[in-house]
């Protein structure tokens, strides 16, 4: 049993049972579902196929994806790898077809991004970049665990929220380095056997950069080792390369093959399509939930669609039975318009999920009085929630009977250790 199953967290059985898939994972008791998803055999080369056809053939192999994914939960043994293509390279290719006409979001702005000539609301042609990557010692507990989260940060963003606590990275599209989806693989490969205990896709926003992240996840289900040169890429942007870090290759495998759980950190503003895709690559998802039904979204973010749009994927992970945990950042002077429906419609509908009700706002981007970016208009936030604040949204919280309290509280009462 590794340090990361040894935490007492995983003695809260809401906790063991929202992210026991997880934990497996995470433990190498279970394949990683890009593991299951390379032993679906594919009929056909999906790079001649028509994209409808494709999709009809998602369609038909999740079923099938899910009845395999189900037994070996329940102890079945993992089938051999396809010869040829699988489920695996289909989603890959999916992929790379969405790009061509991007509906990755609810923005479906229908451009080419690989042609690259026209651009979105997230900016971006077909090149994804990377700000940084390292063992993330911030996130939940049991994410973060004893060595860390192997985090990867990609830029920009398909959502504008003026207080972003990222903005550093989801506004300005050329931070980082540009990557591809071999460099992306050697990140996740080095960070996994380095110890950490899972591999976190985050941003800026994730699902913007779907084709380069699934194709990454291809290569890691298919024997991928990289080579020296793209070690050297990767490392670039390795933000803790001048630490130690003992490889542990053991910690990384599965009966002999790479192995590591998938997280899926992101704003949850995604297509069904990409849903269909991701469900297929996910282990663990991470959605955060900041907005209510009103107007917030489109006021503090720019964004329409919102609500309808998270709580329905929220609602999706559910009805599929995935692992998941939410994140709620209570805003300044948002408690009743965006806490408590949040908070709400969690209790109502998704109740035995984790949820980190979080403290830490701080005004920053547009609405950081002391930057040059500051604008009046978002005078309202431009402070930290007040302490009454805090207590009103757990109070809430509770009286709802939601399960925040260990994933809020840990690091007050070193709950993990
Ligand atoms: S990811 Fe979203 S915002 Fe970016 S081009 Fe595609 S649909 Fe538009």
């Amino acid at each position: 049993m590794s340090d990361l199953a040894q935490l007492r967290v995983w003695d809260d059985p809401a906790i063991h049972a929202a992210l026991s898939w997880y934990l497996d994972v995470a433990e190498n008791r279970c394949p990683a579902k890009f593991r299951i998803a390379a032993t679906v055999a594919l009929q056909f080369d999906p790079a001649a196929t028509s994209e409808d056809a494709l999709w009809a053939e998602l369609d038909d192999l999740t079923p099938i994806f899910i009845a395999r994914w189900q037994a070996i939960r329940a102890g079945a043994p993992l089938p051999p790898a396809a010869d040829g293509p699988s489920l695996l390279e289909l989603c890959r290719e999916l992929a790379y077809r969405m790009l061509t006409h991007c509906n990755f979001c609810p923005w479906d702005c229908r451009i080419d991004r690989a042609a690259g000539t026209k651009f979105g609301a997230c900016k971006l042609a077909a090149g994804s970049r990377v700000s940084s990557h390292f063992h993330h010692t911030g996130e939940e507990l049991f994410y973060r665990g004893t060595q860390g989260s192997g985090t990867i940060f990609f830029t920009s963003c398909n959502m504008r929220c003026a207080f972003c606590q990222n903005g550093d990275i989801s506004t300005d599209k050329d931070n980082g380095e540009e990557t591809d989806p071999r460099t992306l693989a050697a990140m996740a490969w080095t960070l996994r056997r380095e110890g950490c205990h899972n591999i976190n896709w985050v941003g800026g926003e994730v699902v913007i950069h779907l084709h380069a992240i699934v194709h990454a996840i291809a290569l890691l289900g298919r024997d991928y080792a990289p080579t020296r040169a793209e070690l050297a890429r990767a490392r670039k942007t390795k933000a803790d390369r001048f630490f130690w870090f003992d490889e542990v290759p053991g910690a990384a495998v599965y009966d002999g093959r790479f192995n590591a759980p998938m997280l899926w950190n992101s704003n949850f503003f995604m297509t069904i399509e990409s849903m269909k895709i991701l469900r297929i690559l996910t282990d663990v998802w991470l959605p955060d939930f900041k907005f209510g039904p009103g107007r917030c979204a489109m006021t503090l973010a720019k964004t329409p669609w919102y609500w309808e749009t998270v709580t329905r994927n929220i609602a999706l992970l559910d009805e599929w039975g995935e692992d998941f945990s939410i994140r709620h950042l209570v805003m300044p002077n948002h408690v009743e318009c965006c806490t408590y429906p949040v908070l709400e419609w969690i209790a109502s509908r998704v109740p035995a999920s984790p949820v980190n009700v979080m403290e830490q706002f701080h005004p920053d981007n547009f609405c950081d009085p002391a930057s040059a970016k500051y604008r009046d208009k978002y005078a309202e936030i431009a402070r930290r929630p007040t302490h009454a604040e805090l207590e009103d949204s757990w109070r809430r919280a509770r009286e709802l009977g939601l399960q925040f309290e260990i994933t809020s509280f840990e690091r007050h009462n070193a709950l993990g250790m």
